[in-house]
């Protein structure tokens, strides 16, 4: 029988008529090469920026680059199970994790699973990382004070409910302890945490996970980790992967406090990345929108107004900065782009001033607004105070000969400076805040040597609260100082110094 050649070939051209149908060339691609983390594909020309795409072996990942003949994709596995002319699949989703009540008292990678090896995690919501932040109209100004449950910030540089407040400093000035200390005093206040460990060693996360548990303070915190040993994607992932947490908690109604451990290790990650990816480099190697990289993510901590719950997210990035230097590129970025930065020094830290905050450098630039009036009656002149220390301080160093009123406000400034010391793990009531801060104001404390000022500040507070309780209490649930209150806690303190010195021969 003779073969017809042009009917066969009309028979396959009805037959492939089709076949774009079934599979659409462009959402199938080929990997071209892959290394370090990062996959060229060629195909996928309808992919979305930010879309997951699909693996073999079960690897993940994101789509960053979209070029004209490729697109570049990070991979959120090991790269080593991809080889050269592997299929690519679209997923058409940008990249989600598991949010809600399920989440809280977990360990969870930025992916959203679990490595506290406490089993699945039971959620049915999830959210995509990367949304838009609300808009000027859903939101309102801070109103309700965020405590730190620190003196020296709670006083000096208050946080709000909504507010980003920047720590900042050099490394093992205590800035982690800050945050730390923060999540544990939001115990009975109805705030949910989450801690965001980016580029930390497993066993610091592991240390603070097991002093989160001591103090209780799990059971309202969400913990996720993206240490040091993981793939830089997944360091730079993890931050918006915590917020959208944090923001499903927010839609809710909730206050949320989220820390991100640190931005500057999160610049670093996403500085390999693009320089894998072939961005071109600025300044300090930094590709050129890493300023948008953390202005989108802090621009999420908002308060939201009545009409859309009212809930809020509480930010407090940590920067790393070398030798104090806080003009370099990361720290000047994140210091414009929140309300406000608490600096830590390394000089103070080292002389025993713990919380080691410079008050000269610190502000807080919105938090005022949220302080109660109790704590604004005791705290206001305590900046002012201070600075002038700083300054007689420096000028009493060249002679002795110092008169009365020097010697007055070194007095004063010394025993501020103590009263604003605090250890770790120990946060203060608002009222406990008020009282010491009552005393130093009214230099209660100036004549005494500043070893004794914590055992006078805890002997007093005993004192009050045994013999006049009600003052304590009417600080705490009017949150001012009536004029009552201020004669009677004068009264108090009045008769309590008179007894210690007595105790204590000094008179
Ligand atoms: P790194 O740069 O390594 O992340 P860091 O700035 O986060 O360090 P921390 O880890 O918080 O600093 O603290 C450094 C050390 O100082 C820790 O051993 C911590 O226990 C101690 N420390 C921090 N704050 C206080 C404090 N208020 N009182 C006493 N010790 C403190
Ligand atoms: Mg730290």
């Amino acid at each position: 029988m003779k073969i017809n050649t042009d009917q066969i070939a009309a028979l396959i051209k009805e037959q492939i008529k089709d076949y774009h149908h079934k599979i659409d060339s462009s959402d199938v691609g080929t990997v071209v090469t892959v290394g370090d983390g990062i996959a060229l594909i060629y195909g996928l020309d309808q992919v979305m920026l930010g879309e997951l795409l699909e693996f073999p072996n079960n690897v993940f990942g994101m789509v960053m680059n979209l070029e004209s003949d490729h697109v570049g994709a990070v991979l959120l596995g090991d790269d080593t199970l991809i080889k050269e002319g592997d299929t690519v699949k679209r997923t058409n989703r940008v990249m989600e994790v598991p949010v809600g009540e399920a989440m809280l008292s977990r360990v969870i990678n930025a992916l959203g699973q679990p490595i506290d090896g406490l089993g699945e995690i039971k959620s049915k919501k999830h959210r995509p990382i990367e949304v838009i932040a609300p808009g000027v109209m859903k939101r309102e100004s801070v109103n309700t004070p965020l405590e730190t449950g620190l003196k020296a910030i709670d006083a000096i540089t208050p946080i709000g409910r909504g507010q980003r407040e920047l720590i900042i400093g050099d490394r093992q000035t205590g800035k982690t302890a800050i945050a730390i200390d923060a999540i544990i005093n939001q115990k009975g206040k109805d705030v949910i945490c989450i801690y965001v460990a980016i580029g930390q060693k497993n066993s610091t996360v592991a240390q603070i996970v097991e002093k989160l548990r001591q103090h209780d303070a799990l059971s309202y915190t969400v913990v996720m980790a993206a240490t040091a040993s993981e793939p830089a994607p997944l360091l730079y992932v993890a931050p918006y992967a915590g917020c959208a947490i944090a923001e499903s908690f927010m839609d809710e109604g909730k206050d949320v406090l989220i820390v991100y451990d640190d931005l500057s290790k999160h610049a670093v990650a996403y500085r390999a990345l693009s320089l894998l990816l072939k961005r071109s480099p600025g300044r300090e190697a930094y590709p050129g929108d890493v300023f948008y990289l953390h202005s989108r993510l802090l621009e999420r901590a908002c308060k939201l107004s009545k009409e859309y719950g009212g809930g809020s997210i509480t930010a407090l990035p940590i920067v790393e900065t070398q030798s104090g230097d806080i003009s370099a590129y990361i720290p000047t970025n994140v210091i414009s782009i929140t309300d406000g930065q608490i600096f830590l020094q390394t000089d103070l830290f080292n002389a025993g001033q713990r919380p080691a905050i410079d008050v000269g450098l610190s502000v807080s630039r919105v938090g005022g607004a949220a302080q109660f009036k109790a704590m604004k009656q005791v705290a206001s002149s305590l900046k002012i105070d201070l600075a002038s220390y700083q300054e007689m301080k420096s000028f009493s160093q060249f002679g002795s000969d110092l008169d009365a009123s020097t010697v007055k406000v070194l007095r004063h400034g010394d025993a501020l400076l103590e009263v604003l010391k605090q250890e770790q793990y120990a946060p203060y009531a608002m009222e406990h805040q008020i009282f010491d801060l009552f005393m130093a104001k009214y230099n209660y404390l100036d004549s005494f040597n500043p070893s004794l000022i914590h055992t006078i500040l805890d002997q007093a507070y005993r004192y009050v609260n045994a013999n006049f309780p009600s003052l304590i209490t009417s600080i705490k649930n009017d949150k001012v100082i009536s004029n009552e209150v201020e004669a009677g806690l004068k009264n108090a303190l009045n008769s309590f110094i008179e007894g210690f010195k007595k105790e204590n021969n000094e008179e």
